[in-house]
């Protein structure tokens, strides 16, 4: 029941009572209705919440209110430091119950309308604000954990690669994001799609915004793309969310023990048999100590400079010895002349150093090999003789000719005649004394035929 009505009940029964009740009940009535008034007048009051002088919400009384304010405050403070609202609240008391709403309307309302503002700390890379957390040991903290991420063990020297600031900057609390999100923002990880979809009252700024590139970035990357004729649903392509925008450069001077190639020598041995082959020493790898330095630009090694080389113990190369007959039997030399007459060898105890072919006193010497002429003339008991170089070490040589076809430094193809069959020098009767001379040595040369 409304007090106007219980009045209104009040006058009725009093008009059926004697006088001094009247008069009595009148000074009654009277404390009654000013009572009542002081009564009405506090049920019909509440309180109106301002932000900035503009009336944003009525409650019940001001206590709600500023509970509602400093709740949100608090929550906005384990965002960040020094939070204050922007905006000037201030609280006036008026009539209009009606208009009250509950304290959790309030509160949602108010998340809404009121903007913190807090002190926070950006990072600045190279002389652009990147993000803001909420003071400085997170900064310091976000920054020593990237450089920590991409060190790839102690021994590397962490920098960055942008020159990075920390900078106190007042900002709406809303802009200031976790040491977590930092970090990922910093090293360019996004769990956000590469792709955008145009949402109804989308601009490309805000889709630039929201996606921390600029406008022009994403321009550029959808060249096809009109800002005005933006449709909903179209797909914007998302460039430079996934790039880093801080780098991490370790550096380390690493010194690594390294086992060197075996080198092998191969020696021309002239004993040995067409075609055979033996190790006459046996090798060791070596062993050095090299010392780099070794730079990685977010954990991926980018560089490895060699400072130096110490040697512990020296490389013993394996030896090996082949026939050196293989190349020779390989150029395939002709006989010169008709049959063996003498073999080469020891004989009677002189050492016979050819094969004596048999031949015509005037019968023609064709050259065992294409050649050129080191030696045409006479040579001691070789008589008239000559000397084909084939190269690689490889001589033939021609001796007791009656006459010479040759002079030095001619060159001389294959069965080429280069004089006559003679018996000059020592020589007992005529024939061709044919030698194969490997690197100065006179070999058998039935192993070259
Ligand atoms: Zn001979």
């Amino acid at each position: 029941m409304q007090v106007k009505e219980k009045l209104i009940s009040l006058k009725g029964w009093l008009d059926k009572q004697p006088a001094v009740i009247k008069r009595g009940v009148a000074g009654l009535l009277a404390v009654v209705l000013v009572l009542g008034a002081i009564s009405v007048a506090k049920a019909n009051s509440a309180c109106a919440v301002m932000l900035d002088g503009r009336e944003v919400a009525v409650v019940q009384n001001q206590s709600v209110a500023e509970g509602v304010v400093s709740s949100l405050t608090k929550e906005q403070q384990s965002k960040a430091a020094n939070v204050k609202p922007l905006q000037k609240i201030t609280y006036k008391r008026v009539n209009g119950s009606d208009r009250v709403i509950s304290e959790q309307e309030l509160k949602e309302l108010l998340a809404k309308k009121l903007t913190f503002e807090a002190t926070a700390v950006g990072i600045k890379v190279n002389g652009g604000l990147k993000l803001a957390v909420k003071d400085r040991p997170t900064a310091e903290q976000v920054l020593e954990e990237l450089k920590r991420t991409y060190q790839v063990d102690s021994s590397y020297k962490v920098t960055f690669a942008q020159k990075v600031d920390l900078v106190d900057l007042p900002l709406p609390a809303s802009k200031i994001i976790s040491k977590e999100q930092a970090l990922k923002k910093l090293k360019g990880e996004s769990d956000k799609p590469r792709f955008y979809v145009v949402k109804e009252g989308d601009t490309i700024w805000d889709i630039a915004e929201a996606f921390n590139i600029s406008a022009e970035d994403l321009q550029a990357a959808n060249p096809d793309f009109v800002p005005e004729r933006m449709q909903i649903g179209q797909k914007l392509k998302m460039v430079g969310v996934a790039e880093p925008i801080l780098d991490v450069v370790a550096t380390t001077e690493k010194t690594i023990k390294e086992q060197t190639e075996l080198p092998q020598q191969v020696r021309k041995n002239p004993n040995l048999p067409y075609g055979k082959s033996k190790v006459v020493q046996v090798g060791e790898k070596g062993l050095k100590e090299v010392t780099y330095r070794i730079v990685a630009v977010n954990g991926l090694e980018t560089e490895r400079q060699v400072l130096g080389v110490k040697v512990i113990k020296e490389a013993k190369p394996q030896i090996i010895e082949r026939s050196s007959q293989t190349m020779v039997a390989s150029r395939g030399l002709s006989r010169p002349s008709g049959a063996i007459l003498s073999p080469f060898g020891t004989r009677g105890g002189r050492m016979h150093t050819g094969v004596d072919l048999a031949g015509a006193y005037g019968a023609p010497i064709r050259a065992a090999q294409a050649g050129k002429v080191i030696r045409a003339g006479w040579y001691g008991g070789y008589g008239n003789c000559v000397d084909i170089s084939h190269g690689n070490g490889v001589v033939t040589r021609y001796a007791h000719m009656s006459s010479i076809g040759v002079t030095v430094g001619q060159t001389v193809s294959k069965g080429q005649v280069i004089g006559r069959i003679g018996s000059t020098g020592r020589s007992t009767g005529p024939h061709l004394h044919f030698e194969v001379i490997v690197n100065g040595v006179p070999r058998n040369p039935l192993a070259y035929l």
